[in-house]
């Protein structure tokens, strides 16, 4: 039996390493997803063959648990919520390790040493994580506040806390019978996590839940050792180090360090929005966008955050339809860090068919500006906004953005001069080669759907 196991946990453990590499790109991305499912229940079964002794009601209701609370929130909870549904799965993990951890603990105080230091990472992480995680999806959901809470000597006092937690759990493994301290540490762990939110805005939440979904990889990992189970060890540390490689993607994409996102308390700008609003800009309406659409020979769409608020990914899919049909060669800009998750304009536009080989990525497509006619921004602001180029006093300086100002006019839809995620005014809506084309998104391009085929009526 032992050898099935192992075999099990063998191709389970090629499934979820497969299942990250297919996840990389659109066209393979379902498959990820399938064979990491197909990993998830080999490794559930393998655990259950290997321990032959246990209770199967307790296992069998949590089963039941699981599926009647997990079930309804994929199908619930809408695509913009996804970055807050991703927090309160880590924070359902970090704590069932922690949990785990505990009872191990309390089980049997003395085990070997290097499986006490095991158990105090995977405790002291997995509580941590388990509160941070909450904390994050409260701000995102906006039921906490959403700006960064700042006090002096934060950084220190955080520290200070951590490093407490730390010496109890040395302590621990030193004098393991000393079980009195295993509550004050786990405490401590847990109002650590609460502090290392607090200062980190709202904002920054997509950013801190992938180095959330690290620590609880790593806590996993870590329980894999305590439990003496391989795979565990291995599926943690892959959760652990993409979940770390994803946060580095996304700071290297907004062009910010970890430290400025961890302690920079970003989120705090807003009182500068507005300023330039007295500033004249050119609007248009439905019928003139769609005059224009028609008569350009090539149209980049740089969707962003807007998008996924209005849904209006298939109403682009059918202006997408309209102008290729016209003739018109359409494609698609990705920014690394559109909306409010990593690839979320991926998802969207995948969700309403739109071919793959038309979405291009940053570096792919920002030569292709300066020789496209009308660059369309829907629902996208800051991956859009030009002081990223040489505003060094812009909390977005440095970050690298879509060359859309390059195109040779610029239409952007959205409802308002009102600032996106960073908070500040975009110089691109002041160029005289841009359009402001005022509306919610899927209303917008559902107007300019109607003007065109009018517009297209005498040349067929
Ligand atoms: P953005 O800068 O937040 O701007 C989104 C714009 O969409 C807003 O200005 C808003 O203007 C408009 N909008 C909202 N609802 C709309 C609707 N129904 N119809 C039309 N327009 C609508 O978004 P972005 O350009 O996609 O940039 C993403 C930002 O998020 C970046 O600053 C990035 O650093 C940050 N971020 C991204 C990630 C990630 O993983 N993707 C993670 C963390 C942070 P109105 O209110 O005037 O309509």
């Amino acid at each position: 039996m032992a050898h099935l196991v192992n075999y099990i946990y063998i191709v389970s453990a090629a499934l979820f390493i497969l299942s990250l590499k297919w996840m990389n790109s659109p066209a393979t991305a379902r498959r990820g997803v399938f064979s990491g499912e197909i990993g998830m229940l080999m490794a559930i079964a393998g655990t259950l063959l290997a321990h032959q002794v246990f209770n199967w009601q307790w296992i069998f209701a949590a089963f039941l648990i699981g599926t009647a609370v997990g079930i309804p929130i994929a199908y619930i909870m809408p695509m913009t919520a996804v970055p807050q549904r991703t927090a309160m799965s880590h924070a359902c993990g970090a704590l069932a390790a922690a949990l785990v951890g505990t009872a191990e603990f309390y089980r049997e105080p003395n085990q070997p040493k290097y499986i006490l230091v095991a158990l105090m990472i995977e405790t002291l992480l997995g509580f941590l994580t388990f509160t941070g995680s909450l904390m994050a999806m409260g701000k995102l959901q906006e039921v906490l506040p959403q700006r960064p809470i700042t006090y002096r000597n934060q950084n220190f006092i955080n520290l200070g806390l951590f490093a407490l937690a730390a010496a109890l759990g040395v302590r621990l493994i030193l004098v393991p019978t000393d079980t009195w301290i295993f509550p004050v540490f786990a405490g401590l762990a847990l109002v650590f996590g609460v502090l290392l939110i607090i200062p980190i805005g709202g904002a920054d939440m997509p950013t801190v839940i992938a180095l959330l979904n690290s620590y609880a990889g790593l806590s996993a990992c870590a329980m894999g050792f305590v439990l003496d189970n391989k795979l565990l060890v291995i599926a943690g540390a892959l959760d652990g180090s993409s979940g770390l490689i994803l946060s580095i993607i996304m700071c290297k994409a907004m062009n910010r360090s970890f430290a400025n996102v961890l302690f920079g308390a970003f989120g705090q700008l807003q009182t500068k929005a507005g300023h330039a609003e007295q500033r004249p800009v050119r609007s248009a309406s439905a019928e003139e966008a769609a005059s224009i659409l028609e008569a350009s020979s090539s149209v980049i769409i740089a969707p962003g955050y807007g998008l996924a608020v209005a849904q209006a990914q298939h109403k682009i899919r059918e202006l997408f339809d309209a102008l290729m049909r016209r003739g018109v060669d359409v494609k698609f800009a990705i920014h690394p860090v559109a909306g409010r998750m990593p690839g979320h304009m991926n998802v969207l536009l995948a969700e309403a068919d739109i071919p793959y080989d038309r979405l291009y990525g940053m570096e792919d497509i920002n030569s292709e500006f300066a020789q496209c006619d009308v660059a369309l921004v829907i629902g996208a602001n800051d991956v859009t906004n030009p002081v990223a180029r040489y505003d060094k006093s812009s909390p977005i300086y440095g970050m690298p953005i879509l060359d859309v100002d390059k195109a040779r006019s610029v239409m952007v839809i959205k409802r308002s001069m009102r600032p996106g995620f960073a908070g500040i005014d975009n110089d691109l809506y002041y160029l005289d080669k841009t359009l402001m084309l005022f509306g919610d998104a899927k209303a917008f391009v559902t107007e300019i759907l109607k003007e065109l085929p009018v517009l297209a009526a005498p040349t067929v």
